[in-house]
C-alpha cells in the first residue's frame, strides 16, 4: 500500500475514534471531572498507534512519523491533553527502542504496545524549568544500583494507572551540567516516592504532578542507555515530541475554528448572520490561513524526520507557530461567541484554559525561538 493510502486510512480511523469516543464534548466532561478515560487509551494501544513509525521487527507497528502526526492532529480535535498523554508514551517508546537494554526492550516494548505500561517524563524541577539541564535530583551509584533524592514538578500523567516515569537525574556532579545526567526508569510505587497532583487551570484529564524522591533505591537495571548520556537521549527525543504536540494544537485549532464558523453562520444580530460582518469574516479567514500554513510546517517536519534529515529547527518553528495559533484562536473564538462560550458547559472554556499553557508546556515559545536562532547561527 502507498504511504498516502496508509496515511488516509490512519486519519480515517483516528477521526472515527475521536468522533465516537473522545470528541471535545466528552473531553470537556472528563476535564471537569478530572477523569482519565483509560478505555480510550486502551483503544489507542489496541490500534497499535503507540508503535507507529517504529519498524515491526523492533516491536512497533511500522508506518512513518507523519502517520503519527496524523493521529495526533485528529486526537487534538478532542483535547490537546489527550495528545500530550499519547505523545509521552509514543515518544518515550522510541527512546526505549533506541537506547534500552535487550532486557528492557523485551519486557517493556510489548507491555507499552498493549497498553499495560504508559510513560511519563520527569525533567522539570522547581529551580530548573527552561534551564532544564540545571536539574539537581541526584542518583548516587551504590553497589546494587542507585539511591535517588530530589524533587520533580509538572510531571504530566505521573499518577495514572500503569505509569513508568522516565526520570532524568544527575549521576555526575563533576562535569558540565548537560554531561552528568542519566535516564532511569522509575515505578511511582517504589518506596520513597510521593506524588502530589497539582490543581491546574486546565489540562485536567491527565493531570500534572509533583514527584518527591526520598532515598529511593533503584536497581542498576533501571538505567536506560549509558550513564551520563541522558541529556543527549532527551535532546534526541524532544523534536519528535514537539512535532506530535504541534500536530495536536493544529487539530484543536481547526476544531475551534470549525465550531466557530458554524456558530457565526447561525447566530444573527442586526438582522443578519454575524459571520457576514466583514470584521468577523476577516478574523476567521486570517486564523484559517494561519492554521493551514502551520499544518504544512508540522508535516514538513514529519517529512524531514521520515527522510532521516535534521528537523530540530522545523520542530521548534512548528511548536512556536502552532501553540501561539491555538492560543490566539481560542481567545478570538471566545470573542466571536459573545457571552455563550464563557459558560462552563461550552468546550471553548476547555480549549481556552488548555491553549494558555500550550506556549509553555513542552518548552516555552521563548526557548523554542532560542533553538531556532541557534540554528540560524545566532547566539541568543
Ligand atoms: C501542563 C504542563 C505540563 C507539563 N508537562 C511536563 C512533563 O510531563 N514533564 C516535565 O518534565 N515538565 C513538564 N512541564 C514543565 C514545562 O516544561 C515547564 O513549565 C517549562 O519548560 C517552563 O519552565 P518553568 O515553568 O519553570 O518556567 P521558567 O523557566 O521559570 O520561565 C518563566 C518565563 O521566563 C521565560 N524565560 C526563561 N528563560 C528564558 C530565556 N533564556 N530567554 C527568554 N525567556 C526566558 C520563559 O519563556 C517563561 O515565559 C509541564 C508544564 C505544564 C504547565
Amino acid at each position: 500500500m502507498s504511504s498516502w493510502l496508509i496515511e488516509t486510512a490512519v486519519r480515517e480511523a483516528a477521526r472515527q475514534l475521536v468522533q465516537n469516543e473522545c470528541d471535545e464534548w466528552r473531553c470537556l466532561e472528563w476535564d471537569r471531572a478530572r477523569q482519565y478515560p483509560k478505555e480510550v487509551f486502551d483503544r489507542i494501544a489496541a490500534l497499535g498507534w503507540y508503535g507507529i513509525g517504529i519498524p515491526e521487527e523492533q516491536g512497533g507497528s511500522g508506518g512513518t512519523a507523519s502517520d503519527l502526526l496524523v493521529v495526533a492532529e485528529e486526537l487534538g480535535r478532542g483535547s490537546t491533553d489527550l495528545v500530550a498523554c499519547f505523545s509521552l508514551t509514543a515518544s518515550g517508546l522510541r527512546t526505549i527502542v533506541t537506547h534500552g537494554s535487550p532486557e528492557q526492550k523485551a519486557r517493556l516494548v510489548p507491555a507499552i504496545m498493549n497498553g499495560d505500561v504508559r510513560l511519563s517524563i520527569a525533567v522539570t524541577e522547581p529551580a530548573a524549568g527552561s534551564d532544564a539541564a540545571s536539574l539537581q535530583t541526584s542518583a548516587r551509584r551504590t553497589a546494587d544500583g542507585y539511591v535517588v533524592n530530589g524533587q520533580k514538578t509538572f510531571c504530566e500523567a505521573a499518577g495514572l494507572p500503569g505509569t513508568l516515569i522516565q526520570l532524568y537525574a544527575r549521576t555526575d556532579t563533576s562535569t558540565t551540567k548537560q554531561h552528568g545526567i542519566s535516564m532511569l526508569l522509575l515505578d511511582p510505587a517504589t518506596p520513597g516516592v510521593t506524588l502530589r497532583r497539582l490543581p491546574t487551570m486546565g489540562r485536567n484529564i491527565t493531570g500534572v504532578y509533583e514527584v518527591f524522591l526520598d532515598q529511593v533505591e533503584l536497581p542498576a537495571e533501571s538505567l536506560v542507555g549509558q550513564e551520563n548520556e541522558g541529556w543527549r537521549q532527551l535532546s534526541a527525543e524532544l523534536p519528535l515530541e514537539r512535532l506530535i504536540i504541534s500536530a495536536g494544537f493544529v487539530g484543536a485549532t481547526l476544531q475551534v475554528l470549525e465550531d466557530t464558523l458554524r456558530y457565526v453562520k447561525e447566530r444573527e444580530q442586526f438582522g443578519r448572520p454575524i459571520g457576514n460582518f466583514q470584521a468577523v469574516a476577516h478574523l476567521l479567514v486570517d486564523l484559517f490561513t494561519r492554521a493551514e500554513s502551520t499544518r504544512l510546517l508540522v508535516y514538513r517536519g514529519g517529512e524531514l524526520a521520515d527522510a532521516g534529515r535534521p528537523y530540530e529547527k522545523e520542530a521548534s518553528m512548528a511548536k512556536i507557530a502552532s501553540s501561539e495559533l491555538y492560543a490566539d484562536a481560542a481567545r478570538y473564538c471566545m470573542q466571536l461567541h459573545g457571552g455563550y462560550a464563557y459558560i462552563e458547559e461550552h468546550p471553548l472554556t476547555m480549549h481556552y484554559a488548555d491553549s494558555v499553557i500550550a506556549t509553555v508546556a513542552g518548552g516555552a515559545s521563548q526557548i523554542q525561538r532560542n533553538i531556532v536562532a541557534r540554528q540560524l547561527g545566532l547566539k541568543p
